[in-house]
């Protein structure tokens, strides 16, 4: 029986990585992941659906296209083979070898393990795009996310897999979440600025130039949307040129205040205001709360792992732009972590923000050893980092775990 899901899990993993395949193509450059479908890049012919399969059409067709014969990418192969090894292997990991305490069997705590896999494509993608094109596909993250804060509220895995916060943390949370949505809102309204490098403004392909040729109303807004696109890649790319890096970095301190300040004010109203604390208490503590507290448990564990995976990079990046005068880290670093926090909890983001550098380092050995010139974005470090941790859980938080004492407490 285990033999039978593991090889059904591996053709699922295939067939996501099918789809993984269509993302890291599509997304960044803007088109549609869903229509039109699949077809060769080089005579644009549409592709059968017997030569869709994943891993074995590339195999039977050996690597070309069944109508103009020009070689297809070994890359889709790769992609496809790598996802099935992630789906099945962490099934394997978990339930059949046994390497993490508490995760209990699979007929209970499936939607954790669909999660975690969810994470593991999704930090594929991300990794890849972000090779290519240097910037992460935040679609990828916030999916991944929501996921992630679905599968903890549905059915809460236990405490050692997704670890829990007190009353008063959770609290916090919520006041943090709050306090980004009212940034979100007041920067959609223009009363706050973007800084200058939101990962979300910046486009890969520049825009084509017949596109400016077509006359009317409409083709001139659309003129001057490409115009508008191509000018911010241009910052984008001279970023060193004329903008003051530090002052726009201080409207992302300003994008924080809100959420810094209503995390305070939840925090002082459930701990200082009595019939505040004891309403939320009761709706909260496992003992008084009972049933609904169970899954908002879950659900607070996810939101705060959220918030602080997403917290290591963007003061990271506060931080070191400060000091240096140079952009340090991406915003889409900051969305990685963040997700990552949302499906695991607060201490996996935590533990790999601090492993990833080791294989940055291990990467820039290679490079100094064979004399290589291939520089590499940082999000792909974060992934390893994160699946390392994940896999090794239990034994990197039992020798760190002295050092978490401060939100481990009640
Ligand atoms: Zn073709």
């Amino acid at each position: 029986m285990e033999i039978i899901l593991l090889i059904f899990l591996l053709l699922l993993g295939a067939c996501i990585g099918s789809f993984l395949n269509v993302v890291i193509w599509r997304l960044p450059r803007g088109e549609s992941i869903v229509f039109p479908g699949s077809h060769c890049p080089s005579c644009g012919r549409g592709i059968r659906w017997y030569d869709n399969i994943p891993i074995l059409s590339w195999l039977l067709l050996k690597g070309r296209c069944r109508f103009c014969k020009v070689s297809i990418s070994p890359r889709y192969l790769a992609v496809e083979a790598i996802t099935a090894l992630l789906v099945g292997g962490l099934y394997a990991c978990y339930y059949l070898l046994d390497i993490r305490d508490a995760v209990g069997p699979v007929g209970d705590t499936w939607p954790m393990y669909a999660a975690h896999a969810a994470l593991l494509c999704g930090l594929l993608a991300c990794s890849l795009v972000d090779i290519e094109h240097w910037i992460v596909p935040l679609e990828v993250c916030w999916v991944v996310s929501l996921l992630g804060l679905a599968a903890a509220a549905a059915d809460p895995p236990s405490a050692q897999v997704l670890p829990r916060v007190s009353s008063s943390t959770a609290a916090m949370a919520c006041g943090a979440v709050l306090g980004l949505l009212v940034s979100v809102i007041l920067q959609r309204y223009g009363l706050i600025q973007a800084s200058f490098l939101d990962a979300q403004e910046r486009v890969v392909t520049e825009p084509a130039p017949q596109a400016k040729g077509r006359k009317g109303k409409k083709g001139k807004k659309k003129g001057a949307a490409l115009e508008q696109a191509r000018r911010i890649t241009a910052v984008a790319i001279t970023r060193e040129s004329g903008v003051n890096v530090r002052m726009e970095i201080l409207r992302e301190v300003l994008f924080l205040l809100p959420a810094f300040g209503l995390a305070v004010a939840a925090w002082v109203l459930v701990t200082e205001v009595a019939p505040i604390r004891s309403a939320w208490l009761s709706l909260v503590e496992p003992g008084r709360g009972g049933y609904v507290a169970r899954h908002l448990g879950g659900l607070f564990g996810a939101i705060f792992g959220y918030l602080i995976g997403g917290l290591w990079i963007w003061g990271m990046r506060i931080l070191g732009t400060l000091a240096f005068g140079k952009e340090a880290m991406g915003m889409g670093d900051v969305h990685i972590l963040a997700a990552v926090g949302a499906v695991t909890g607060w201490v996996v983001p935590s533990l790999a923000f601090f492993i990833a550098p080791f294989f940055g380092l291990l990467w820039a050995l290679y490079l100094w050893v064979g004399r290589r010139q291939r520089e590499l974005p940082y999000g792909p470090w974060l992934a390893c980092g994160s699946l390392v941790v994940m896999l090794f859980y239990d034994a990197i938080y039992a020798f760190v775990q002295p050092l978490f004492v401060v939100w481990a407490g009640r």
